[in-house]
Order: C-alpha cells, then structure tokens, then sequence
C-alpha cells in the first residue's frame, strides 16, 4: 500500500470565460488568484489558480478557460462535486452572500452529519461548502469575506461511477480507507492528511456517462511531498498495473497522470516547489507567468488573451 499521498492537492476544471471564471473566485468566494499562466499544453488558453494565500496544497482551484466553450453534461465517470471547508455557523453568511451575488443552484442540506451548501460555478460547477469542526488551515480573507466565514481549503471531492468497485480498490490502495456510507455514497477518509481528506463515491449504475466541457472537473490531483515520494508512488501504481504518465515539471509542481478504472483522471502533485517560487508572495497571481519554453511566444500572448481585470 501507498502511504505518501496526503489528501487533494488541487482540482482542475475547465470554463467558457476566465474573466467571470476569475470574478467568482475571487470577489464571490473570497479565494486568492495565486497564478495567472496559461495551459502549458496549449498556451493560447490561460490556467488560473485559486487558494490561500500562497496556494498550499489541498486549498487549489484551478482552471483552464477556455473562450465560449460550450457546457459539460453531468453523468457518471466525473467528479460532480468540489467541496469547500468552513468553520462551524459560516454557512448562513455564504447562503445570503452566494445569493446575493445571483448565484444558481443554492440547496441546504446535510451529508455524513455535517451540514452542506450546495451551489453552481458559472459554468454549472458544482459545488458545495460544508461546515467542519475545526480546520486548523489558516484562510485567505478578503472582499468583504472575514476569517470567520472564509474557505480554509477543500474539504472533499465527490466522484459518481457506475460501479465503484475498483475505484474504491484503488483509492484503498492510495492509503484511503472506507469511513461511512449514506445511501449510493460510500465515503473514504486519508489519516494525516494535509485537511482536503476526504473523497466521496457515489455509485449510479444506470446513469449516462458525463460529457466534459465548460464546469467539469478536468482531473483532481493528489498530493505527495516531494519528488522522491512521487517516484515511489509512480513505481507502485506501475507495478499494480496502471499506466502512469513521466513525470512531468509544471514550474510550481511536478505532475504524473493516470486514468482510473471509473473513468476519471488522477494527478499526483508534488508539494515542491511551490506558487512562490517566481513570483513575490505579496504579488502572487498578478502577472502573467509563462514557463521558460513559452516565453518566446509572449508577445503572440498577450495580445491574444484577454486581460483579466481585477
Ligand atoms: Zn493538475
């Protein structure tokens, strides 16, 4: 068994505008823009991160925007729902806050006891903040969202598979364990994990297959401490059988990729190096960050992306 993996690292998904896509984030949710940079396999497409305030591990939203693309279909074989963790008595705020500001698909309620705002991204993301005990990860604040109210990170990510069976066989195999289930949710848990712990399997039998596009999660990625840890994560997937992507250097981590047996992709993302590595932590998130074999396309970029205003 794995036993370097320390819960969610980041999850990535894809929008029709990266304007609206970094509004939401930032002024509506309070979140930190942490990267401004474009997808390294398609640089005319921008790839912006959300988190705290350096981006640490387990609190990164992130996005490829790609302009006018049109709306993912729900289904199965994809991550449904990205949840946010706040603190106990917080989501009353976000329920007059997320409506006030017109966002759709608001709906209270309650899973595995602990209670849950579900809402949609501007695209159709779905969402959800969940109410937490105590979450010692220290939040971004800003906007008018106060340390009180504000998102310490992820809480969760949910999946919805016609047959869970060998999904959960892997996540078990990642060093997850299966804490509970609530009704077609089975809910797996990592010990000592970075607080984004948590990943929930909804199995659907019957339900069509998803259908990506803009407000579908493109891949959530978990987190491992370094390089050499990566390595032995990758040497063991191999070994079980799976196929595993080189590693691959992202500038703020290294990344390998590999297709789960439910359908969705997983990412193991190194904490190393970090947002902070070329750019102050004051002014995380400002400029427009190319990785060194795109920089001779900048004057190409940017006149062809569109400036984000904030
Ligand atoms: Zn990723």
């Amino acid at each position: 068994m794995i036993d370097q993996i320390k819960g969610l690292h980041h999850v990535t998904s894809m929008a029709s505008d990266a304007q609206t896509n970094s509004d939401f984030f930032t002024k509506t949710l309070g979140m930190r823009r942490v990267k401004k940079t474009v997808n390294y396999d398609a640089p005319d497409v921008y790839h912006l991160y959300y988190g705290d305030e350096v981006g640490t591990p387990g609190s990164v939203m992130t996005y490829f925007p790609f302009p006018g693309m049109r709306r993912g279909r729900p289904g199965v074989g994809e991550v449904d729902q990205t949840v946010f963790a706040v603190s106990k008595g917080a989501l009353p705020f976000w329920k007059e806050r997320l409506a006030s500001f017109g966002v759709k698909g608001l709906k209270e309620g309650e899973s595995f006891g602990q209670k849950r705002l579900q809402f949609a991204g501007p695209d159709g993301d779905g969402f959800a903040l969940v109410e937490v005990d105590s979450d010692s990860r220290a939040p971004w604040t800003g906007n008018n969202v106060g340390a009180f109210e504000a998102i310490h990170g992820f809480h969760s990510a949910s999946m919805r598979l016609r047959d869970a069976g060998a999904t959960g066989d892997l996540l078990e195999y990642m060093g997850y364990e299966k804490v509970a289930t609530q009704g077609t949710v089975a809910r797996y848990a990592i010990k000592g994990g970075n607080g984004a712990d948590v990943i929930d399997i909804e199995t659907l039998p019957s339900a069509p297959r998803a259908d990506q596009g803009a407000g579908s999660v493109h891949h959530i990625a978990f987190a491992v401490e370094n390089r050499a840890a990566q390595l032995e994560v990758r040497r063991a997937l191999m070994d079980t059988g799976y196929q595993v992507t080189p590693v691959i250097d992202r500038d703020y981590f290294w990344a390998i990729y590999f297709r789960t047996p439910g359908g969705v992709l997983f990412e193991i993302a190194t904490n190393e190096p970090g947002f902070d590595r070329d750019e102050d932590t004051a002014h995380l998130g400002e400029a427009l960050k190319l990785p060194t074999q795109h920089e001779r396309l900048r004057p190409q970029l940017e006149k062809h992306l569109a400036p984000i205003l904030d």
